[in-house]
């Protein structure tokens, strides 16, 4: 369960964020944070993963609360996350395979583990035909669904995804979704933002942020 409980973010002396945010995201919801540009979509899901810090209230994520945790203790948390953020672009230096690797490699995985790992992972987006490709030689699309499959290789149960639809057609944006409510199925909890409205009724439930406040939610029929 991952708990917003009176949260305002300032980065500066008038510049909120978030402004008194409460919201309780149930295990295994599909979610999609919705809102034009600058509503604080972005700072939100940061916050999940202790990247910033609220300036008052807690984020308590499956029973911690994230600005408690100790500095050392932040990569931890964060590997338990899937994150699929804006400024973490895949190393184009390397094969698709070796960037899903990654996240397994850097945690002392031994090579055979992590490629196994990362095969499943890349296969469950539909990508495991790319494994030896180079991102650049991949289409937008399918560079997003590499993204995902390198934030799903450690098995999180906590899916962050901030605009991953961004830039792509609706055919690829649609096969993006897909990839990410397989894993919602699979009960991990999604969280998507989108300040593009048309794939709202694909979630079970939309927040939708304005100037950093909640201004509407809403259950979809989507919701079993
Ligand atoms: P969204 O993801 O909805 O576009 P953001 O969370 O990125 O919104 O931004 C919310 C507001 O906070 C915006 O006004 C933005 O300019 C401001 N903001 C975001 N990050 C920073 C930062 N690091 N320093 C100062 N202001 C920031
Ligand atoms: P783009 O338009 O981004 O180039 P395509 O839709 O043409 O992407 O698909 C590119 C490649 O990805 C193709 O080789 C296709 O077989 C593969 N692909 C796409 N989606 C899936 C999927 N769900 N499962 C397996 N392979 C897929």
């Amino acid at each position: 369960m991952i708990e917003f409980d009176n949260v305002t973010k300032q980065y500066s002396r008038d510049a909120y964020a978030l402004r008194d945010i409460s919201l309780t995201i149930q295990d295994g919801e599909l979610i999609f944070l919705a809102g034009p540009s600058g509503a604080g979509k972005s700072t939100l899901l940061k916050m999940i993963a202790g990247i910033e810090k609220p300036t008052s209230g807690h984020v308590i994520v499956n029973g911690q609360d994230i600005s408690k945790l100790k500095t050392g203790s932040l990569p931890y948390l964060r590997r338990k996350l899937g994150l699929i953020l804006q400024d973490q672009k895949l190393l184009t230096d390397r094969s698709v395979l070796a960037n899903v690797m990654l996240p397994l490699i850097v945690t002392g995985a031994a090579s055979g583990e992590a490629e196994s790992r990362a095969c499943v992972a890349l296969e469950k987006v539909g990508l495991l035909d790319k494994a030896n490709a180079l991102p650049l030689e991949l289409s937008g699309g399918e560079q997003q669904r590499v993204a995902i499959a390198r934030a799903i290789v450690n098995r999180p149960k906590i899916i962050l995804a901030d605009e991953p639809t961004a830039f792509l057609d609706r055919d690829n944006a649609n096969k993006v979704l897909s990839a990410l409510k397989a894993f919602q199925s699979a009960g991990v909890t999604c969280l998507i933002s989108s300040h593009d409205e048309q794939f709202l009724d694909q979630a079970d439930r939309v927040i939708y942020l304005s100037n950093g406040q909640i201004s509407d939610s809403w259950t979809t029929g989507a919701a079993a």
